[in-house]
């Protein structure tokens, strides 16, 4: 094989009780990217479309991930990687994710898979480290397994992949303003009150319950967020609105997404989520704010294979 060309899906992490450590994979949202072998060693980033960013490799997420996982495998050839970005960096729907995953999914498989799923993760992290100064997987994890991913552990790295229920549907609304990761950041909370994450960690312990035994009830039962959620909705305006609306239109439960600004619904049935997104599209339409509106399933699989020779 000498090129191939992806699917890069979109993340949304968190979800309202996992902060840090669940996300989902969306199917129909995500950039594109072409990965050629070259005979010059290393790893380029020829070509950006759709972004400003930056094209050195160690500037980038996807050639800092690339270049972590070609630390540990060495060869006499290199990649160019051209990006088509359709995610706003800043989204908070994984924008850097795609990038970081994309990159180390193509590059194994132009390397005839020496390394499993769960390593690429590894790999794709650091990426990730590049972006906001710290390792996390929570974007990646479900980029490159698709499904739903609760990080277990970084120590080591512990990923375990859940299986969306069959009729679980996702709308997304991205307000068109950028909420900075790191301010997101700074605005929480040192410390979490005993109450408060009692309250967190049943609510993980009953969403991944709900997943595993497609009880959408209970999934919608554990979609509260008392840790980041009060102070970050503070940076999205109309999130209380949206968030109220969502539910009054059906959403199993709804939150923001990442560290925002976009918001997520999980919704039963597509028809319910078409509703939703109507809705907390209509929010924003009085607020005056422009914004992206996105329905979809969950991605099973994470990146996806579109062309290869
Ligand atoms: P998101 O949650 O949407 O990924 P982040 O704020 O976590 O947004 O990441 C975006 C940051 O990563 C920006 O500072 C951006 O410049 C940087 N970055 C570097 N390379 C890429 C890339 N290929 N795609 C997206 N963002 C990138």
């Amino acid at each position: 094989m000498k090129s191939i060309k992806l699917f890069c899906p979109a993340t949304v992490a968190n979800l309202s009780c996992g902060f840090d450590v669940l996300g989902l994979c969306l199917d129909n949202v995500g950039d594109e990217m072409i990965i050629h072998k070259t005979n010059e060693p290393g790893v380029r980033i020829t070509k950006i479309v759709g972004a400003d960013l930056p094209l050195e490799a160690e500037k980038n997420v996807a050639g800092v991930a690339a270049l972590s996982m070609l630390s540990q495998w060495q060869t006499d050839f290199g990649f160019d990687i051209e990006i088509h970005k359709k995610i706003k960096a800043g989204s908070g729907i994984g924008s850097s994710a795609a990038s970081a995953a994309g990159a180390v999914f193509g590059i194994n498989e132009l390397l005839g898979k020496p390394f499993e799923p769960k390593d690429l993760v590894w790999f794709a992290g650091w990426g990730e480290h590049a972006a906001s100064g710290s390792y996390h997987a929570d974007n990646v994890a479900p980029a490159l397994l698709g499904g739903f991913t609760l990080v277990r552990g970084y120590n080591p790295l512990d990923v375990i992949k859940i299986d969306s229920p069959p009729d679980l549907f996702v709308a997304v609304i991205h307000p068109q303003i950028e909420v900075k990761t790191a301010e997101a950041r700074a605005v929480l909370k040192k410390e979490v009150p005993l109450k408060a994450a009692i309250a967190q960690w049943g609510n993980v312990g009953g969403l991944v319950a709900g997943l595993y035994t497609h009880d959408y009830e209970l999934i919608g039962r554990c979609l509260h967020d008392g840790v980041a959620e009060p102070y970050r909705k503070a940076l999205i305006p109309g999130f209380d609105e949206t968030k109220k609306t969502a539910m009054a239109h059906g959403a199993l439960g709804a939150g923001i997404s990442g560290s925002g600004p976009s918001i997520f619904a999980l919704c039963k049935g597509l028809s319910t989520a078409e509703k939703v997104a109507d809705a907390m599209s209509d929010i924003y339409e009085t607020i005056g704010l422009p914004y992206h509106r996105h329905v979809s399933p969950v991605n099973p699989d994470g990146v996806k294979i579109l062309e290869q020779q």
